[in-house]
């Protein structure tokens, strides 16, 4: 590519941002405030009960055929609990696979280990969730053993849970600041940065690490988007509930939320009206975790845990949570070992309409997403 073209490329990425309104449901106080369903929202909604069909597999057992089984096995390959097999290659058949993905699942979330699809199982397998897999190339396991816990750090006899990516990515020894920045198409508001920065802090708060916005998307350390299906990753989002969000290990710095939840910004989203509430904080304190190199954990007070149900708030650290971060990077000098329990109180009228926008037309998002998976910027 020459200089011109060069030129051109860059002109036509910033005219796009400059144009492109990415839509995001973003509520700032979804207990007084119900909406109606946003175009297109109907069927995301319907897409994200997909999931519920599981519910029907309850009680099945190894060596019979199920329809829709292979949904499950999809399932089960996303989140890394069966390697490698391409979509197409799924049975409904109930075999040895799916039985042991049954058996590391259980193990992962605590439940009994049996391989059997019983009702605990799938009541946890519905729940809404990080895209992130539980399994990484089949390295990682979320659940630890005393005698192989390698990545563990035992403190006062007890043992760690939470996990790394393989190789232990972790940004560069010695950093001691990050940016962040937000997609420029998603024109959020203050309110809205304003969790994000509430997520950060907590982060900060045991480790040395600091967090600061910057305008300059392409320019930032971590770069945070909502976005809507498939946009440019490999790893399309699915419309209201099912996954939320997910963010690459470092030093890559992606964090991608889906822009079909309904996104909490403040208020108490356990009173909210709307079934399919997400509150965005504390999907943000994950997300956050997963950028700095943390990996899922077992531990369900952990906010690393895969799963959080819709209108829920979990965003204070776990013990496993500061001892995974504190691994990678750490101690802040001024963490006296106990996190803030709750962050200060956002004022909602602060900025308070809902900033549910006017979605672009699609041919430019996708075409935008297009030039963004070509050049690994997003
Ligand atoms: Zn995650
Ligand atoms: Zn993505």
């Amino acid at each position: 590519m020459n200089q011109s073209q060069l030129i051109t490329l860059a002109f036509a990425i910033s005219f796009s941002l400059a144009n492109v309104v990415v839509s995001a449901r973003l509520f700032p106080n979804i207990s007084s405030f119900l909406p109606e369903p946003a175009h297109g929202h109907a069927q995301a909604y319907a897409q994200a009960h997909a999931w519920d069909a599981f519910l029907n597999f309850a009680g099945c057992h190894r060596g019979d055929s199920y329809h829709g089984l292979k949904n499950l096995k999809s399932y089960f390959q996303r989140f890394g609990y069966i390697p490698h097999a391409p979509p197409s290659n799924f049975s409904d058949e109930f075999d040895d696979a799916l039985e042991s993905a049954i058996k590391a699942y259980q193990k992962n979330f605590n439940l009994n280990v049996s391989g059997v699809l019983d009702a605990a199982t799938l009541q946890q397998i519905v729940l809404p969730r990080c895209g992130n897999a539980d399994i990484i190339n089949g390295t990682t396991t979320m659940k630890k053993e005393n005698e192989t816990a390698s990545f563990t750090k035992p403190r006062f006899h007890t043992v760690a849970h939470y996990t790394l990516f393989p190789g232990m990515p972790r940004w560069p020894e010695g950093t001691e600041e990050l940016t962040y920045a937000f997609f420029p198409g998603n024109d959020l508001s203050e309110s809205v940065r304003a969790v994000f920065a509430a997520a950060f802090a907590r982060w900060a708060e045991v480790t040395r690490l600091t967090f600061r916005e910057t305008a300059s998307y392409f320019g930032a350390d971590i770069r945070i988007g909502f976005f809507s299906g498939d946009h440019g990753d490999g790893e399309p989002f699915d419309g209201s509930l099912g996954t939320l969000a997910h963010a690459f290990s470092p030093t890559n710095g992606r964090f991608h939320l889906d822009a079909a939840e309904d996104w909490v910004v403040s208020g108490d989203v356990t009173r909210s009206a709307l079934a399919t509430a997400v509150d965005l904080e504390s999907v943000a304190v994950h997300e956050i975790g997963h950028l700095l190199g943390l990996g899922h954990s077992s531990v369900e007070e952990a906010v690393m845990f895969p799963t959080i149900s819709s209108r829920k708030k979990k965003v204070v650290l776990a013990k496993d949570d500061v001892e995974g971060i504190q691994f990678l990077y750490g101690s802040n000098p001024n963490y006296n070992g106990s996190t803030a329990t709750s962050a200060p109180e956002r004022d909602a009228s602060n900025g308070g309409i809902c900033v549910t926008c006017v979605g672009p037309s699609r041919s430019v998002f996708t075409l935008l997403t297009f030039a963004f998976a070509h050049f690994a910027l997003l």
